[in-house]
């Protein structure tokens, strides 16, 4: 470097004026990438610098590149033929190095562009969906002496000016054995280090570099082993204890567990070490297993049916769609865990998703016990440490399996060979808001195209898309981007595969279902919120020993509180709902609280209205629920399991572990004990009120409640013991309560298939939902107005009226109309729905020009296959 004649002060400059004139030669290329830093997130946009000749960059490579005074950490998303024509070409920095080749599988980028096209989303939104902050944060900045400037002693130094604090990080630098520190080391070691760098790197005396998240940074921690059989003569009564139970526990315990173990100060542990009687080592800790590693569990011996599945799934190669129908109990999972074990010795990698966390312990559990340290579990409930930890163990790219909730369809796991999403049915795969609105059954289906690997999708209830999709793909809504909208083609149909599990294990019969008219149940007398029925049950369960689960459609005590004299409802000053009534023993505080915005008040004691004192709870909660059942059975132990008692960290796998190990008869739950709970003791299963299920205003409403009444009463008779299940109902001939009662998916479900055909509804038309919301309700209403007479305008050959066998691809537009619960968080909300057949997509209005149509103050979501329309 001193050899070069133009280091100087100007060097930089003479060096960047001869990179431009190059780029009159059309040499130029430019990138967009992701900077990894605070400020650039607030900025929600991607960064575009001038790629150097020399430098190879791929999307996905891990860049460095100058941002304001600072080199920072940057993911390479997309290359580019032009700038953008906002920006003046002569400002554009340039990369200064790839700092890792590479980093995220080659077809990563192309899924996200996808997500974002589909989803009428900015890429940048796709990847912050994706790619959760912080992933470089930790990759380190570094220095190190230019090339030759560590031999020639200094002289180049000499030849510049250089301010003290140059000297003397340069000195530093020089005396390190590899030439090489941390920015931060230098900027803690030397005053006014920062300015004093960049005076090096304009010198080129210095180089900086990023150093890539490591591969190998697990966390340590310090274990403590006993060295020796027979225990000095010299040691303290204390001291002999500690040692025993070290010697009980097999000679070596983590530091933090002894001394929790014995109550004991990490002192005495020193001085026992320093007696020679144990030893303290550092020893790597990986947070993404830190909880309890589980004894080793071998494949089951498969039932024909579970076989059939296993041999159908491992035939696959390259990209199929499997349906996965197996009734509740029939061993799904044992098939999943069957058809990753190859996949993994062939060191690839799974992905699963499943709908909730709350059933997540549970379920890694059990891919742990046969997995051990291959699993780990992503999700974004994860501690900033726990995410580090997960992403270095996912880029690392040993074959493993990644168990998460929707998100994690993203996971950036190299050399996927398998995708399945357990309880594919479920609606909290569908993200309503903030864009994108994706789907993750949906990105799985392309992942797994773009990886070439088979999805499997399983369920008890399969939705009806997925049911359609597989039966009769021909029929289907395509979720194909636009140019490859066109029916799906012949080969296609061919990768579609149904697979059934019709049985429970040990052909153990699905449970009976009993379903009890709660309008005959009050006209003879019975005014508790427990049927004869259900209280036979509960005396039973008390009587033999045995454990239940009670279904509330709703969490809190009451779903409204009204005044009995001048029949005046309270409710939430920010949302067109009334607010719930909370109490316990527990919390010991009466309290109001509004299921939407989370407003809370205190319980008034009289009628805010007029003054009463005679107010009056509507509508059971999980807390009503459980009081009642305190006082009808105050024998029966039982936990309460909705959100909110799981709001803490971990609260799921305590309450299921303290269940499951029979310190209580009941759960009383929401629609998370509907979720793949799987507890062999568990006989009886009680729906306490089926109805709030049931004439919800939405065309799914029927769908959805087929499907939690068939989920929550296949976690009964699920081991030796047969089942039982109550429905309780004030309609018990609605057709989902006697589908329910007759186990009978296919039957209902086909009648489902001929109402939405005949509205072509989903999954036969689709559906894109444009959510408009303002806390300024007139100004919200006129632009919902605005937009829909436009989008009708331009709809093209006509709106619904029209002739239907016009040849033109055409849209409905419905609305624009009041969402069902119109203010919410003090936001009011409009919506307008464009409904189209599936066969071809129509020529959609250009959804950010309608964006630009919106006042400041109304925000508009695109809703793409909406699930949620309330
Ligand atoms: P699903 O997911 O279909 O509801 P699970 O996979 O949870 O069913 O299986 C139900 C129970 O049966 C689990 O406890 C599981 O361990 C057990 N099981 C699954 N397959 C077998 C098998 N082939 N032999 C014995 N037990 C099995
Ligand atoms: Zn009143
Ligand atoms: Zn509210």
């Amino acid at each position: 470097m001193s050899s070069n004649p133009n280091v100087g002060r100007s060097g930089i400059v003479l060096e960047s004026r001869a990179s431009y004139d190059q780029s009159d030669s059309g040499q130029n290329r430019w990138i967009e990438v992701l900077v990894d830093c605070p400020e650039a997130e607030a900025q929600k946009r991607l960064y575009t610098y001038r790629l150097p000749a020399q430098l190879q960059v791929q999307p996905g490579d891990i860049l460095s590149v100058p941002f304001g005074a600072q080199v920072l950490g940057a993911i390479a998303i997309r290359i580019c033929d032009a700038p953008p024509p906002d920006l003046n070409p002569a400002k554009i920095r340039d990369v200064e190095d790839v700092v890792s080749a590479g980093f995220f599988p080659p077809t990563y980028w192309q899924l996200l562009n996808q997500v974002a096209q589909y989803y009428y989303t900015q890429l940048i939104q796709v990847i912050r969906v994706a790619l959760p902050p912080g992933l470089l944060g930790r990759s380190q900045r570094r220095l190190r002496l230019a090339q030759g400037e560590g031999e020639s002693g200094g002289q180049a130094g000499s030849a510049h000016y250089l301010s003290p604090a140059a000297c003397q990080i340069l000195e530093l630098l020089k005396a390190q054995p590899s030439g090489d520190y941390s920015f931060v080391y230098l900027q803690r070691q030397v005053k006014g280090a920062y300015r004093s760098i960049r005076e090096l790197l304009r010198l080129k005396l210095v180089e900086s570099y990023l150093e890539p998240p490591r591969t190998q940074r697990p966390k340590l921690q310090k274990a403590v082993t006993l060295v020796v059989d027979v225990f000095p003569l010299d040691l303290t009564q204390r001291q002999r204890e500690i040692l025993e139970v070290l010697r009980r526990r097999g000679g070596d315990l983590l530091l933090t567990e002894l001394l929790q173990i014995c109550n004991a100060s990490s002192s005495t542990i020193k001085t026992l070490e320093q007696k020679g009687c144990v030893v303290i080592q550092e020893r790597e800790m990986l947070r993404t297993s830190a909880e309890p590693l589980l004894a080793g569990d071998q494949p089951k011996a498969l039932t024909p049916a579970q076989s059939e599945a296993l041999e159908a799934i491992a035939s696959l190669s390259g990209f199929a769609k499997v349906l996965l129908h197996g009734v509740t109990g029939s061993g799904k999972t044992e098939v999943y865990l069957q058809a990753i074990a190859p996949i993994l010795e062939r060191g690839q990698s799974a992905l699963v998703l499943v709908p909730e966390i709350g059933l997540t312990p549970q379920l890694t559990d059990r891919f742990r016990a046969r997995f051990g340290n291959k699993v780990c579990v992503y999700h974004s409930a994860l501690s900033d440490g726990e995410r580090y930890d997960t992403w270095r163990q996912m880029l690392a790219g040993a074959a493993q399996v990644v168990i998460g909730t929707r998100s994690a369809i993203f996971a950036p796991l190299p050399r996927l060979g398998l995708i399945v999403l357990d309880e594919e049915h479920d609606s909290s795969f569908k993200q309503d808001q903030p864009a994108p609105t994706y789907h993750a059954r949906t990105v799985a289906t392309w992942r797994a195209e773009l990886e070439n690997c088979p999805l499997v999708l399983g369920s008890a209830t399969p939705s009806l898309e997925t049911w359609l999709n597989i039966t009769s793909p021909e029929l289907t809504a395509s979720t194909q981007n636009s140019d490859a909208m066109n029916r799906v083609s012949p080969t296609q149909n061919a990768l579609t595969h149904y697979l059934s599990l019709p049985e429970r294990i040990q052909s153990r019969p699905l449970p009976p279902v009993e379903v009890v008219d709660m309008r005959q149940e009050l006209q003879q007398g019975n005014r508790s919120i427990f049927s004869r029925s259900l209280q036979e049950g509960l005396q039973q369960l008390q009587d033999q020993g045995k454990q239940g689960i009670l279904f509330i459609h709703r969490r809190g005590h009451s779903t409204f509180v009204s005044c009995r004299s001048c029949g005046y409802v309270i409710e939430c000053p920010h949302c067109d709902v009334s607010l719930s009534y909370h109490h316990t023993h527990e919390e010991a505080a009466e309290l109001l609280r509004c299921h939407y915005c989370n407003f809370v008040r205190s319980h008034p004691q009289s009628c805010p209205e007029c003054g009463s004192p005679y107010l009056k709870f509507f509508g059971s909660g999980t807390q009503r629920v459980a009081q009642e059942l305190a006082q009808q059975f105050p024998q029966l132990r039982y936990i309460r399991f909705d959100s909110d008692t799981t709001r803490t960290k971990g609260a799921h796998r305590t309450l299921l572990t303290r269940f499951t190990n029979g310190e209580a008869d009941l759960l009383i739950g929401t629609q998370m004990l509907t979720k793949g709970l799987d507890i062999s003791q568990v006989t009886l299963v009680g729906v306490v009120a089926a109805d709030g299920l049931l004439h919800l205003p939405d065309y799914r409403a029927s769908e959805r409640a087929f499907q939690t009444l068939t989920q929550v009463a296949g976690r009964a008779g699920r081991g030796n013991d047969p089942g039982q299940v109550i429905i309780q109902t004030y309609s018990p001939e609605h057709a989902v309560i006697q589908a329910v009662r007759r186990h009978q998916y296919q039957s209902f479900i086909e009648t489902e298939l001929e109402q939405r055909e005949a509205l072509n509804y989903p999954p036969y038309g689709r559906l894109i939902l444009l959510r408009l919301s303002s806390t300024d309700a007139a100004e919200v209403q006129e632009t919902a107005e605005m937009l829909a007479a436009g989008l009708a305008s331009n709809a093209p050959q006509g709106d619904s009226s029209s002739d239907t066998s016009s040849t033109n691809p055409m849209y409905e537009v419905l609305g624009p109309a009041p969402a069902s619960i119109l203010r919410v968080a003090n936001r009011y909300r409009w919506q307008i729905m464009l409904k189209f057949a599936p066969d071809s997509l129509p020529e959609l209005p250009d959804f950010n020009e309608l964006r630009l149509l919106c006042p400041s103050s109304v925000s508009l979501t695109i809703d793409v296959d909406p699930l949620n329309l309330m």
